[in-house]
């Protein structure tokens, strides 16, 4: 038995067999099968073998010209090693005597054969060979985890997911039904692979550092998504700790679940809405039934994500409209595609760049593809009359960027006017303040729009100069840095200065220790991932705006993160001691 300990980014408890999905770009570790596996394994690396060679011959034959000799040139000396039966029999051999995986065979081969190149030969030009040899390591096993990647969609068995890093595509598309849980040796708490999984009620721990090395696949491991803990080979007196504690979470939700109907009003009788983030249509049904008013946060960019080609106007339009549907007279909050930084389509997953989150991401994205962002906005303008829609537009850095979006929009309507295809010419405007530009620069912002959401999951990456997905610095990020909660409190002071509506739609507002401190600061919109709605409605009915008021107060008054965290940590646990 081996307990890790990472980041709780989803909660619940698991226990089930793993499916390790290791990446190419790290060193595989030593993985041990079966024996009854090893004929398995050998296949797969023939069809490796033979899938690379099939890509490679492709490749070759479409490349011509004198200029374009030298590529011929290492296409034919990859094929040569491709076609290399001894170094295909060395690989299936280790399989046979050592009983370990197709991917761990091919990789400590070939980067055995790397190392003896460049440390041994002294002659230069077989020495630089050891850089083809990886080129080849690399591209097996692609064809090797792409094909087990593949195996994600035809689950038969419960498993829990193990993965040095997981891509929110990826864990978008995970099956609820088999897919009970994931741990990963990457990431941190608002990563958008963290969000999905939030919304998909599926546990989750990330952060755990080296996990993947200590599991192989098909050995039992528990997910702890509350405390932030995966065990591998748990002996029975803890899987039977982890049975009783999964019951007591269970019955404690469905005590939550009894408050569904009531609102979300605090004892001295100020009311708060809680809206939902959501990232598919389908998911909306799940925000009303956990209590939730409406939509305050759709992530439409998860349209794009998983496809080869981009969504037509008539499938964003049927996406809004599912949407709505649910939600006829109540709020949904559209948000314009939110693509780059870690989130890219089929088609720009290969072109990298060096800081995506500093990068062509999100409306700057869409304000150089604008027949891209023209088709969503369609689809939204003509969703508007179906019930409360508004337009939210993200990662807005300054007032120009604002009044372009908003004459594209204009652009818009006008094509519309002209086709006389009717929509509401009052539809609601908003924007998300998640960089520190956009809130120093709030009161500017705020004439030219109806409301501002904060999205704190971006406004802490950027003002602490922290990513929000590198474990490496995890520790580092916090919402309740005394930078961060200056801009949260200027922001929420310019909304209410010229009366419009602000909200918190980062996962600050799902994080139960947070609660008092925004109430405080004057939020009295949150919205939030659906299966968190019950418990933060709780919090928010077992306080009152005064006490609220004085914690902030003292908050305002503190000089570091941890002075601040470890405070608002005990206040919450005298209100809600069981959500801690
Ligand atoms: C945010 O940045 O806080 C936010 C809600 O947007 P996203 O998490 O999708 O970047
Ligand atoms: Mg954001």
């Amino acid at each position: 038995m081996e307990i890790k300990k990472g980041v709780a980014v989803s909660p619940g408890i698991s226990i089930a067999k793993c499916l390790v999905i290791d990446a190419e770009d790290y060193r595989i570790p030593r993985r041990s099968i079966p024996p009854s596996q090893r004929l398995i394994e050998t296949q797969r690396i023939r069809n490796a073998f033979r899938d690379a060679t099939a890509e490679l011959t492709g490749l070759e034959a479409g490349r011509g010209g004198i200029e374009e000799r030298s590529i011929k040139d290492i296409f034919a000396v990859h094929l040569r090693f491709l076609h290399d039966r001894s170094l295909k029999k060395k690989i299936t051999d280790l399989v046979q005597s050592e009983s370990v995986t197709a991917e761990f065979a091919v990789s400590s081969t070939l980067r055995g054969i790397a190392s003896h190149f460049t440390k041994e030969v002294k002659d230069r030009y077989i020495s630089e060979r050891a850089a083809d040899i990886y080129d080849i390591e690399h591209r097996l096993l692609r064809h090797l985890l792409g094909k087990k990647r593949q195996a994600l969609h035809d689950l038969t068995d419960e498993v829990v997911i193990v993965a040095r890093e997981l891509s929110p595509t990826l864990t978008a598309g995970f099956n609820k039904e088999y897919v009970k849980g994931f741990a990963t040796d990457a990431g941190g708490r608002t990563s958008h692979t963290a969000i999905v999984a939030r919304s998909l009620g599926i546990p989750a721990v990330v952060a755990l550092e080296d996990f993947t090395e200590s599991v192989s696949g098909g050995e039992t491991v528990i997910i702890d998504g509350n405390r932030g803990i995966a065990i591998v080979d748990p002996d029975d007196a803890t899987i039977q700790q982890y049975l009783e504690y999964a019951v007591e979470f269970v019955e404690m939700e469905h005590r939550l679940d009894a408050i569904r109907e009531k609102p979300a009003i605090t004892r001295d009788g100020v009311r708060v809405t809680l809206l939902g983030n959501i990232e598919f249509p389908d998911e909306a049904g799940l925000v009303l039934e956990r209590g939730g008013e409406g939509i305050g946060l759709y992530r439409t960019e998860f349209l794009y994500l998983n496809r080869e080609t981009e969504p037509t106007e008539e499938e964003h339009y049927e996406a809004y409209a599912k949407t709505v549907s649910v939600f006829k007279h109540r709020p949904v909050v559209i948000r314009t595609v939110d693509l780059g930084a870690d989130k890219y389509t089929q088609s720009k997953r290969f072109v990298r760049e060096p800081n995506p989150f500093l990068g062509l991401r999100s409306i700057r994205f869409c304000l150089q593809n604008l027949t891209m962002f023209k088709t969503q906005l369609h689809a939204i303008l003509r969703a508007s009359v179906l019930g409360e829609v508004q337009i939210m537009f993200p990662l807005i850095t300054n007032l120009q960027e604002l009044m372009q979006a908003k004459m594209i929009l204009g652009d818009v309507m006008e094509d519309l006017d002209e086709k006389s295809i009717p929509y509401n010419r009052d539809i609601g405007v908003g924007i998300m303040v998640e960089t520190p530009s956009a809130a120093l620069t709030g009161a500017l912002l705020a004439r030219d729009v109806d409301f501002f959401s904060i999205g704190t999951n971006d406004l802490t990456q950027y003002t602490l100069a922290v990513d929000r997905g590198n474990e490496l610095v995890s520790t580092l990020y916090s919402s309740v840095d005394p930078a961060v909660l200056r801009l949260i409190r200027t922001v929420i002071q310019d909304a209410h200065k010229v009366h419009i509506d602000v909200s918190i739609c980062g996962e600050m507002a799902s994080e139960p220790e947070h609660i008092m401190l925004l109430l405080g600061l004057g939020i009295r919109k949150m919205s939030l991932a659906s299966p968190m709605i019950p418990e933060i409605k709780q919090i928010i009915r077992s306080v009152t705006i005064e006490s609220c008021n004085k914690i902030t107060r003292k908050v305002l008054g503190m000089n570091s993160e941890r002075q601040i965290s470890t405070y608002l940590r005990d206040a919450a646990r005298k209100i809600l001691p069981e959500a801690f």
